[in-house]
């Protein structure tokens, strides 16, 4: 049976952290780090994610505020709200949450946010700066499976990594992180053979079969199966889908944890992880600016 990597122990273990730096950073500066979230419509997984978004903020010191916009916003005004937060010299993270009604251009929107206030680590420099392994930010989700891997020890060097999705989110900047020479958790945690998967790839099966590690972020429940991996494999799990029964992941828990040597749970696993990271980014968006801030002076 395989070892449960428990991402609600590993994020309140970082939270605890990031309380006690946040403390530091207050005392040091008296400026309030503080996140601003954006919400259009009344999307009810959004409204959750926001709600649990304020209340991990609350949770270690950082501010939080909420900007609740209607779904029938036009693009203009949304901007506009965007750069009010921008300008705002007491928001220190900007997020907008996802997704966004049908006639919003997201891209366009995220866009918007300034780079330096870019907590979900979307805009186009940041992504980049990423990728040339010398983050301003990192991105959140993917991020956090890094740290559920460091937690436990779990190192990818020289490992096949198979990557199913190859979103903006979580895949793509999953791919980067893991086949990067040092890596944002130290060289252990990154160095690893990446396979990249989607819904065109043909030969999904095969590649499963002889991953070392496997990624899950397809949002389809219980997608793989435990038939599917190898034996000992490392299974993450980022998927979360509402189901009649609940919460379940892309993942089908019992058939792979039967298989695997370690899987993250759904809920409890990567989700908190998530959180955890935004905060840390959010702590980070505010010492960059403090620290432009006495430069400047
Ligand atoms: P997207 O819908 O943006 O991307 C899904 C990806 O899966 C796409 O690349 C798609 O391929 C691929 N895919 C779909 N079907 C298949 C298939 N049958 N075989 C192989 N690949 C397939 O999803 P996200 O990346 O935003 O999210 C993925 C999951 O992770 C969702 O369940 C979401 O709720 C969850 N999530 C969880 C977070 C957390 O904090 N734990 C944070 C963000 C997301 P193609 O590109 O070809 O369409």
């Amino acid at each position: 049976m395989a070892q449960r990597l428990d991402g609600k122990a590993t994020a309140n273990q970082i939270r605890e952290r990031i309380a006690v730096e946040v403390q530091e950073f207050v005392t040091q500066t008296a400026v309030q780090p503080c996140l601003a979230a954006v919400l259009v419509g009344e999307d009810p997984a959004s409204h959750v994610y926001v709600k649990n978004k304020e209340t991990a903020c609350r949770s270690v010191g950082i501010d939080s505020r909420l900007i609740r916009l209607p779904a029938t916003v036009t693009q203009p005004e949304l901007v506009a709200e965007i750069q009010r937060l921008n300008a705002d010299a007491a928001v220190h993270g900007v997020l907008v949450q996802l997704p966004l009604p049908k006639h919003l251009d997201t891209q366009a929107v995220l866009d918007q946010v300034a780079p330096g206030k870019d907590v979900d680590c979307f805009h186009p420099e940041n992504v980049g700066l990423m990728v040339q392994e010398r983050p301003r930010f990192l991105p959140c989700t993917p991020h956090g499976v890094l740290q559920i891997l460091q937690a436990y020890g779990l190192h990818t060097v020289g490992r096949h990594v198979v990557i199913v999705g190859r979103s903006e989110i979580v895949g793509k900047p999953m791919a980067a992180l893991l086949s990067q020479k040092l890596g944002p958790c130290g060289s252990d945690y990154s160095n690893a053979t990446v396979t990249l998967c989607h819904s065109r790839s043909t030969d999904l099966e095969t590649q499963l079969r002889q991953a070392d590690v496997v990624v899950a972020a397809i949002g389809q429940p219980q997608r793989i199966r435990g038939e599917q991996i190898k034996p000992g494999a490392v299974v993450i799990d980022v998927g979360i889908n509402r189901t009649p029964a609940g919460l379940v992941g892309d993942v089908d828990y019992d058939s792979c944890a039967a298989v695997a040597s370690a899987i993250t749970p759904v809920p409890g696993g990567i989700g908190p992880l998530t959180v955890a990271m935004l905060l840390e980014n959010t702590l980070r968006a505010a010492r960059g600016m403090h620290h432009d801030y006495m430069t400047e002076k």
